[in-house]
């Protein structure tokens, strides 16, 4: 067993003004899942978060609606705890930013800074809104960025090129809140010395605390040079005011990091936690920060930064994960894609959405496509046809044929010890944010649980009295197989495993629970784990009257003869059902898939096809599967078709897919529960 690891999380702050969406959902979901599996793997893991409520959109945004901050981010986290805990996410402490803990740990890191001799005062010439009287926060400034010319953007950071400056910095500046042109005031600023902190940083972001790619990223500022960082606000501004500083705020930036530590204060005066042991500059547990890729600069530059001038320790790492879209897009509100986590929930169950983001997400900084088509056939071909079926296909034979109790001995011990040696790579995965990887592998496994089974037939073996031996001792085997699956899942699908584990009869789950099968014992009736996913309710995820085609332009007449058109086009290809009938369709299900030396576009299957026994089939899907992905798959073929000589082979027969080819092809299967050699029809 690996040695015990006591681990601080984070995931990137919620701003308090407005829902959850799918894009903080798939952050959450990454942490929850890495959280879920440091713990159990036997480590003290604490995952810690909070809502970021302070800034001056949440005061405007509470001016407009007739409450105080205080009663809009009190409404906010209501909602926002709600979908989490909906989500799943087990989060160990939700704070807020706007709490006495936090503010008292802003006090103490500042004073501390201000001690060290990292802050600074300096006169600054700010935007002030004369009609608003107000000055102007960063964002609050539009302009054209000073580097790259792009129009449209925010006097903090452009959007386009990356860039971080001052709204100073700005071409034609003027007020979001008032539309004028903003005027220049003098005003006295408290900065912090984020330039004292440069060789630091340098080293800090090359010590394996941030991916790659970032690194990259990060030695173009560096390569900039690092500026002071301005950390005050002038009221009226919605925050914590600054020890002896009337009137000066926190810039919300500043005390926003302090808040996944502020969070971490109250589950340490609620479990008894020692916050020191996790912050101390030597302490030996680990701290991680889950983000978006925007807030980079944030995370990885100010906030190790703040830490160090505050005498405590730096992060272990700080994972970054790339933008969610929604259908190749953007999301988007007139699009409808802008896809909240409560309509979300109102529709499908968590943990299809968990599954799919873990079998989508990397350790890297891509951007993560949300595909609704592809979302429904994964879920029906994964979870319902693969990993379910398994236990659906054998549970049942236990409960009616064994008397509920499952063999006391292994039929296939060697397949177990497979099953169990195939964590170590899962693990691995897991551990450097590869759930893809962990999932292909899991699926995999679950193929090969599948083909077992198909081999053995319990349910032909049961027609037999005189088998019932035999059909509990594959219907064990698989059982075993499913279970040890399952807890290599937990972390994805917590409701599902639980439910498994309690069909099981056991009480709970460790990763080395895997290691022996469970034997001789008693298992409860078996009941569904999933329903299959129905694209129909899927489609409800986009917002129909955003999406809702614009009315047609052209006159009522137009509209029918194109009909009309596309009506006829049918008519004229129309067959009979005698017709139809002379294709034989067939279920198949794929026994080997291999790469063909020679042809790019190909791959080579070996198929049985039931009574009509077994085919080799070339197939030109190379591009869109993984060959090694595809054994055990069930599938449909022609199998009337003539022989084709191939340079390759010959191949005898065809299997049916749908898309315009290359890595769009998408290969038709049956539900579960079909049998190769069945005919369709
Ligand atoms: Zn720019």
């Amino acid at each position: 067993m690996t040695k015990p690891r006591r681990i601080l999380v984070s995931s990137a702050l919620f701003y308090a003004n407005g829902p959850l969406h799918l894009g903080h959902i798939l952050e959450t979901v990454q942490t929850d899942i890495w959280v879920r599996f440091q713990k159990l793997r036997g480590h003290a893991c604490y995952y810690v978060c909070a809502d970021d409520t302070h800034g001056t959109p949440i005061m405007l945004k509470a001016q407009s609606e007739g409450v105080t901050p205080e009663q809009l981010i009190e409404r906010v986290k209501i909602e926002h705890q709600r979908d989490l805990a909906d989500m799943l996410i087990g989060m160990d402490n939700f704070g807020s930013t706007h709490s006495p803990e936090n503010k008292a740990l802003c006090d103490r890191m500042y004073l501390t800074q201000r001690q060290a001799g990292f802050i600074d005062r300096r006169s600054v010439r700010q935007a002030y809104d004369d009609e608003a009287k107000m000055f102007l926060p960063d964002r609050y400034v539009k302009g054209i960025c000073p580097v790259c010319g792009t129009a449209d953007q925010y006097g903090d950071s452009c959007e386009n090129c990356g860039s971080t400056y001052t709204p100073a910095d700005l071409k034609d500046p003027i007020s979001v809140v008032s539309g004028t042109a903003p005027v220049w005031r003098e005003s006295e600023h408290y900065f912090f010395k984020l330039s004292a902190f440069e060789q630091a940083l340098s080293t800090w972001v090359r010590s394996g605390a941030v991916q790659e790619s970032v690194v990259r990223k990060l030695d173009e500022w560096f390569s900039q040079g690092l500026r002071d960082w301005d950390i005050s606000r002038d009221a009226p501004y919605f925050g914590f005011e600054i020890p002896d500083a009337p009137g000066k705020y926190f810039y919300v930036w500043f005390d926003a990091p302090i808040g996944y530590l502020a969070s971490f204060t109250q589950l340490c005066a609620r479990n008894g936690l020692r916050f020191d042991d996790f912050l101390k500059l030597d302490s030996s547990a680990e701290l991680h920060h889950f983000i978006g890729k925007d807030i980079l600069y944030f995370h990885t530059l100010f906030w190790p930064a703040v830490l160090q001038a505050s005498a405590m320790r730096r992060p272990t790492a700080v994972h970054a994960h790339g933008f969610l879209t929604i259908n190749g897009q953007k999301m988007s509100k007139s699009r409808g894609t802008f896809i909240t986590a409560r309509r979300y929930l109102d529709h499908l169950s968590p943990e299809y959405l968990r599954y799919y983001f873990a079998a989508k997400l990397g350790p890297g900084i891509d951007d993560i496509d949300m595909n609704l088509d592809e979302f429904t056939t994964r879920l029906n071909s994964d979870i319902v046809g693969k990993l379910v079926n398994i236990a659906s296909r054998c549970a049942g034979f236990i409960t009616k044929t064994s008397g509920g109790r499952l063999a006391s001995s292994l039929a296939d011990r060697e397949l177990y010890a497979a099953f169990v040696a195939a964590g170590d790579a899962i693990a691995e995965a897991y551990d450097g944010r590869d759930t893809a990887s962990a999932i292909r592998d899991i699926m995999a496994l679950a193929d090969r649980a599948n083909q077992y089974v198909d081999l053995r037939k319990p349910w032909r073996l049961a027609k037999d009295p005189r088998s019932a031996a035999e059909v509990q001792s594959v219907c064990t085997q698989a059982l075993n197989l499913f279970r040890v699956l399952m807890i290599y899942l937990q972390p994805v699908l917590p409701d599902m495993a639980a439910k498994a584990r309690r069909f099981f009869q056991e009480s709970e789950w460790s990763w080395a629970h895997t290691a022996a099968p469970l034997l001789g014992t008693a298992i409860t009736p078996y009941e569904p784990l999933a329903l299959r996913l129905d694209p129909k309710v899927v489609a409800r995820l986009v917002d129909p009257e955003a999406a809702a085609p614009p009315a047609p332009a052209a006159a009522p007449g137009a509209a029918d003869t194109a009909t009309i058109a596309a009506a006829t086009a049918v008519e004229g290809n129309l067959i009979s059902i005698d017709d139809f009938l002379r294709v034989d369709l067939r279920v198949a299900r794929v026994l080997h898939a291999e790469l063909v030396a020679g042809a790019d576009k190909l791959l080579k299957l070996q198929l049985d096809v039931g009574e009509l026994g077994r085919r080799e089939i070339f197939a030109g899907i190379r591009a869109a599967y993984d060959h090694a992905s595809l054994a055990g798959r069930l599938i449909v073929v022609v199998a009337n078709l003539e022989p084709r000589k191939m340079r390759f082979g010959i191949s005898e027969g065809m299997l049916l897919a749908a898309g315009p080819g290359g890595k769009d092809i998408f290969v038709l299967s049956p539900d579960s529960g079909a049998a190769p050699g069945m005919r369709i029809k």
